[in-house]
């Protein structure tokens, strides 16, 4: 469920390994506006739906209308997946951290060389769930800038003590310190404003990742990569964070292998 949905390659994902694993399943785009999101939620047990994942602009605002939020969801104050269970209570739970993680230990391997100082840009939705995937991944420091200085006030003092916030401006000095460049703002996606982000201070060890994956390669990745730095896109995340909600509904943990992104690629 999202709203706008159409965009969302979830269906192509979840179609993908339906097929490959001969799950008689569905998986399909619902477009549920904002003001409806609660009676359509309701709806999941009455029309047979084992659950569903929820995107932009729902991820917050189910966190009040599902019976139970797990932990890791309370955590990251977000709700990307909600589970039906016996009786048709709603269960929400988010696996974006998960995914990030996931993603970026597919990409690199061993994670530890990159946890001293972590920089976030951005402060939204797919920013909390950063932010609580790399405080669990151990990371000493993690510093955040973004846009609206307010929002990322708020994420710091709920993510407690480790995370603190830059101005814009002063994001020079800490790209000079940072080993993990994350960018979780929409900038650099595809009919949205470029993401600008000089990266002459950057260490040259320093691993980038962005998690928009529209295009693949982000102006971002390209600039890291063409300077040296390791880079991780962020289509993986979107592979990894679905599995799970994919296990629950359908019953066999999928594989997370080139097959299904070469299938997201054709897509
Ligand atoms: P969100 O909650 O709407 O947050 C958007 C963030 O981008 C905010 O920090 C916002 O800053 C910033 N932003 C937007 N326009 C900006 C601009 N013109 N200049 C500077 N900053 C701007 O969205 P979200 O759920 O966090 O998603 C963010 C991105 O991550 C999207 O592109 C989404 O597709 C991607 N994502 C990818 C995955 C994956 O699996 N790869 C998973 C989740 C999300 P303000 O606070 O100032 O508005």
């Amino acid at each position: 469920m999202g709203f706008p949905v159409a965009h969302s390659l979830s269906p192509r994902l979840h179609s993908h390994w339906l097929a490959h694993y001969g799950v008689d399943g569905a998986y399909v785009p619902l477009c549920v506006a904002p003001a409806h999101l609660e009676q359509a939620l309701r709806a999941l047990p009455v029309l047979g739906f084992r659950g569903c994942n929820l995107t932009l602009p729902h991820k917050e605002a189910a966190m009040a209308m599902v019976d139970v939020v797990d932990p890791v969801a309370c955590a990251v104050g977000a709700i990307n997946t909600v589970i039906v269970e016996e009786g048709g209570l709603l269960r929400g739970t988010n696996t974006d951290a998960f995914g990030f993680l996931a993603n970026l230990r597919a990409g690199v391997g061993v994670l530890d060389p990159y946890l001293a100082h972590a920089v976030v840009l951005g402060a939204g939705g797919a920013a909390r769930a950063v932010v609580k995937a790399l405080l669990d991944a151990g990371t000493q420091r993690i510093t955040l800038a973004n846009r609206t200085r307010v929002t990322a006030d708020a994420l710091a003092n709920h993510a407690g003590a480790g995370v603190t916030v830059v101005d814009v401006v002063r994001l020079p000095e800490a790209l000079g310190s940072c080993s993990l460049l994350v960018n979780t703002t929409s900038c650099g996606m595809e009919g949205q404003p470029s993401l600008e982000v000089d990266l002459t201070p950057l260490p040259l060890t320093a691993l980038v990742t962005d998690l928009v994956y529209r295009p693949l390669e982000t102006a971002l990745l390209r600039a890291a990569r063409a300077r040296g730095n390791p880079v991780v896109d962020g289509l993986g995340m979107l592979i990894h964070q679905a599995a799970p909600g994919f296990a629950v509904w359908f019953g066999v943990m999928p594989d997370v292998d080139e097959r299904v992104r070469k299938a997201l690629l054709q897509a």
